[in-house]
């Protein structure tokens, strides 16, 4: 019906940014008859990051695991503004959002100013760099899906480079050399992802040069994985170990080439590394958007990890303005798990704080009516119900565990179990993740087409013609 399609001037606009976990487990769980919703994000999509490192070598086809934003906006009650922008500015005094197309094909309108009532700021982080020169231009990152594409297009070109006529031995094992710079789960999962591509399919369509493929992962600290139990990180090790995974342990990359990479070892010594592709997975920072929110509230915002928020994901110093996921710097790792939760959470404070003013404007319409005096008990109860949306709870965090993919169909599980700890390494706790990210999945659409690609792979074995 037309008026479920207009924004309605007496509710509070909404406004969304992001839409990676914490923006979408938000937006699933709201009830949005209370609130004007608008979401703004660059992607039209969910991705989920869990099995991007298996789209890097074709485990998975990128469209198996994402899901568009438009799903979940279409089935609410009332109509959710999706735009495909990217936001440039928040101004937390005039309580405003600037939002700019930054796609290929742009319109006349590409630039837009909107208020907002309430913000909830889900955009996540960008590519820790450490201001490293050369990481920009030569490595690759591995946190979008066009990022998995490029890697998996760039592999394939070196392989195929590497077996051109007459190429020089030298130049084969720069080519064939594939270098990790960070050991925590995204380097130690792609690096994982990247042996079975190598024992799977390398061997069979490369038989003259698969045997050349080296694969090296480079960690600053003295071992990989350092959130992970003890005896996983040395399951992990062990396993790259058998798998020919060199892992540089207290080795730390300082200077990115085109070919090669500059690196202070554990004597201090300064090596260069040839390679033929460089991923770069040395964590998270803050958008420059963040980054500038922060600054406009230099007293109450002081991390530079990102922003500080109350145990009520209210941002500090902000009004009206709700923040979650990467883009905070709370005491949870930065996850999907927390993010996901916090989306969960923010949406049940949103839909009470929506039945509030439902049930506000009841009150006031029945204490009003000429009869009040006869609706005594219905007051009443009104009053009652107003009293329990009224009281918001904390967020509370509840940690589920642990899971990374190490390579071989093995994978490692710190779970916790009753008040203690479950480390598992090996095949079983391989079930146990395929199964996990099985059922987390967004859409029964993404649970049949990853189940199709596994089966695929172990039949056909993975594609290796390049995208280009
Ligand atoms: P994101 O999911 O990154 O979403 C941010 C959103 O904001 C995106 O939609 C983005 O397009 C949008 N955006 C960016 N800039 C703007 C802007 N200016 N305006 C509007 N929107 C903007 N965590 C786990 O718990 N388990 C795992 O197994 C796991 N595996 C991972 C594997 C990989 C390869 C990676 C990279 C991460 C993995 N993580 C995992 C971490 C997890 O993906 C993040 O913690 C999670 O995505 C954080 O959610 P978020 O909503 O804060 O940010
Ligand atoms: P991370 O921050 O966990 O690890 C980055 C690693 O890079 C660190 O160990 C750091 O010591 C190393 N490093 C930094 N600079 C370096 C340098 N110059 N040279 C060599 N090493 C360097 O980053 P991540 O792996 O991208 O993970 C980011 C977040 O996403 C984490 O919270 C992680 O838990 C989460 N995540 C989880 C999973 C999973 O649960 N399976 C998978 C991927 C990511």
């Amino acid at each position: 019906p037309p008026d479920q399609l207009a924004a309605d001037s007496t509710k509070p606009t909404l406004v969304v940014l992001g839409s990676g976990w914490g923006a979408t487990s938000f937006l699933k769980n709201l009830d949005t008859e209370e609130y004007n919703v608008v979401v703004v994000s660059p992607r039209n999509y969910f991705l989920f990051t869990p099995l991007l490192p298996s789209v890097t070598v074709g485990t998975l086809e990128p469209r198996s695991i994402i899901q568009p934003t438009r799903f979940i906006s279409r089935h609410k009650k009332r109509k959710v503004a999706v735009y495909e922008a990217e936001a440039q500015d928040v101004d937390p005094v005039k309580k405003t959002v600037t939002f700019q197309d930054l796609s290929d094909i742009r319109g006349e309108a590409g630039s837009v100013t909107i208020p907002y009532d309430y913000l909830v700021y889900a955009v996540g982080c960008e590519n820790q760099t450490f201001g490293i020169k050369g990481v920009p231009e030569y490595a690759c990152f591995l946190k979008e899906l066009s990022d998995a594409d490029k890697i998996r297009t760039k592999l394939l070109d070196c392989i195929e480079t590497a077996s051109f006529k007459d190429q020089p031995e030298s130049e084969i094992d720069r080519l064939m050399h594939m270098v990790v710079v960070g050991g925590g789960p995204t380097g130690v999962e792609y690096a994982g992802e990247l042996h079975d591509f190598l024992i799977d399919d390398l061997k069979k369509w490369y038989p003259e040069i698969a045997d050349r493929l080296k694969i090296t992962l480079i960690e600053a600290l003295p071992n990989v994985l350092p959130a992970f139990s003890k005896q996983l990180i040395q399951y992990t090790e062990s396993t790259f170990k058998e798998n020919k995974i060199d892992v540089l342990t207290r080795t730390m990359v300082k200077d990115v080439k085109e070919k090669s990479v500059v690196v202070q070892d554990a004597n201090k010594e300064i090596k260069e590394i040839p390679y033929g592709l460089l991923v770069w997975a040395t964590g998270n920072t803050s958008r420059t958007i963040t980054r500038n929110l922060m600054a406009k509230l230099p007293q109450a915002q002081t991390q530079r990890r990102g922003l500080l928020v109350d145990d009520y994901m209210s941002m500090l110093g902000a009004d009206g303005v709700y923040a979650l996921g990467d883009c905070t710097a709370t005491q949870y790792a930065p996850t999907a798990q927390a993010a996901s939760q916090q989306g969960i959470y923010l949406a049940q404070t949103f839909n009470k704080l929506g039945n509030k003013a439902k049930l506000e404007k009841e009150l006031s319409q029945l204490r009003a009516s000429p009869d009040a005096p006869t609706k005594a008990e219905q007051i009443e109860a009104t009053l009652k119900k107003l009293n329990r949306v009224s009281k918001l709870s904390p967020f509370h965090y509840s940690h589920q565990g642990s899971l990374a993919y190490i390579g071989s169909e093995k994978a490692i599980a710190d779970l916790p179990i009753f008040s203690g700890n479950l480390a598992s390494g090996g095949g079983a706790a391989y079930l146990f993740w395929r199964s996990a990210y099985l059922s987390n999945l967004y859409s029964v659409r993404n649970r049949t087409l990853v189940a199709f690609d596994w089966i695929k792979v172990k039949i056909f074995g993975r594609d290796v013609s390049e995208s280009k």
